[in-house]
């Protein structure tokens, strides 16, 4: 019932074939988007003699703004930005707007910047204080990155982190985060200072990175450190189809030869993801790291209470070191000591902080003021 024109079009630069659609203006939201779900629906088999391949189908929608003066290829990579955003979801109509050119922007300068930021020393390491709550003494920290760009200003990692996942340029950065660290501990050990076990976040893509365990022995063999000083925080993402057994005996032999190595190896972001209790019980981990989410749901709800509590049992009975994340408010504080749970990392102790600052602070014990 609703009148449309279709062609078929490439955008140039993609190699990418297109089945368009033009749909009038006046036709109301909820029809064009029905629409292209059955136009979807109906060409998601595709016939061949006497096989049919299923399609996985998506469609991006634009709304023509600038009249008929609008060249079609700006209508044509504003459709395409569309579907691209909606690209690895369930979705099927990912609708344009300006923020999503916007977001193109933005990451397309970062790209920009990256490689020469690196070799500026424009990353920034700052470490967060990690303590027992129960005693509020320092017992280590995470190292976290800060961009100060000459180019774009302050950068927070929310901002940067995907797009280097994205182009695989994380794999770099992390070991230079993981050098600094190394840096830091291995001088301090020479001056005779006291240290406390850092931990650097690792990108998902270093499982699948080919000479990854190399890699990470080249650099513990320079820096020479004791087991321990050096921790790992990988997240569940990080490995990634755990349903199949071939990488689930690469993700266990990883650990394990880390482990040797002399990181100790943390979960981060634990119950922010759907597989969780399967990775506890194949991969041989010494930190599981709560995510936030998981303490302010049990706050809220009884049975997220009781898991979380259930949670911080489990671990323990792993023998695992069990630490909670985003801890804001004494009331958190208080209700994770009655839960059990015996290390914590949050605004309520200490903010993150440029290294050097970090370095001087152990000196002075870093005992938290609460
Ligand atoms: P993460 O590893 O889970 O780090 C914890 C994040 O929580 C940090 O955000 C930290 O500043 C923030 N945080 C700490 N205490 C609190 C609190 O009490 N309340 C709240 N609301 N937040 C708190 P940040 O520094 O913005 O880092 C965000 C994420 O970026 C990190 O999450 C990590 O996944 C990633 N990231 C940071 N540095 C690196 C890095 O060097 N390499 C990689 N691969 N990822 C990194
Ligand atoms: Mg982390
Ligand atoms: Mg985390």
């Amino acid at each position: 019932s609703v009148p449309w024109v279709r062609a078929v079009a490439v955008l140039p630069g993609t190699g990418r074939c297109y089945s368009l659609c033009c749909l009038p203006a006046e036709v109301a939201v909820e029809d064009r988007e029905k629409f292209l779900l059955d136009f979807v629906e109906d060409n998601e088999v595709l016939r061949l003699g006497d096989m049919s391949i299923r399609l996985n189908l998506q469609a991006g929608i634009y709304r023509l703004t600038g009249g008929d003066q609008e060249p079609f290829i700006h209508m044509l990579s504003a459709a395409d930005i569309a579907y691209n955003e909606i690209q690895g979801t369930a979705a099927v109509v990912g609708v344009y707007d300006e923020s999503l050119q916007q977001g193109l922007r933005v990451r397309k300068q970062i790209e920009d910047c990256m490689e020469q930021a690196l070799r500026d020393q424009e990353f920034q390491v700052w470490c967060q204080p990690k303590y027992d709550i129960r005693t509020h003494r320092l017992t280590g920290a995470e190292a976290l990155v800060r961009w100060h760009s000459s180019v774009m200003g302050d950068l927070m990692p929310g901002t940067f982190i995907d797009v280097f996942e994205h182009n695989g340029f994380i794999l770099r950065f992390d070991y230079y985060m993981l050098e600094k660290i190394c840096q830091l501990q291995r001088q301090r050990l020479n001056d005779g200072q006291k240290i406390v076990p850092i931990s650097v976040n690792q990108s998902r893509l270093h499982i699948k990175e080919e000479n990854y365990l190399d890699k990470m022995q080249r650099i513990a063999d320079r820096y020479k450190l004791p087991a321990g000083c050096v921790e790992l925080e990988l997240t569940e993402t990080a490995f990634g189809d755990f349903e199949q057994s071939e990488q689930r005996g690469h993700a266990v032999h990883v650990i394990k030869e880390l482990k040797k190595m002399g990181y100790s190896i943390s979960m981060d972001d634990f119950g922010s993801g759907y597989s969780s209790l399967a990775l506890l019980q194949t991969l041989p981990m010494d930190i599981m790291k709560i995510d936030r989410s998981m303490l302010v749901s049990a706050e809220e709800s009884p049975r997220a209470k009781s898991i979380l509590r259930n949670i911080v049992d489990l671990g323990q009975r792993l023998d695992m070191e069990v630490i909670c994340e985003g801890i804001e408010t004494p009331e958190q504080e208080k209700f994770l000591l009655e839960l059990g749970c015996r290390y914590g990392q949050g605004y309520l102790y200490a903010r993150p902080m440029p290294m050097q600052k970090f370095a001087d602070f152990i000196e002075n014990q870093g005992e938290t003021p609460v």
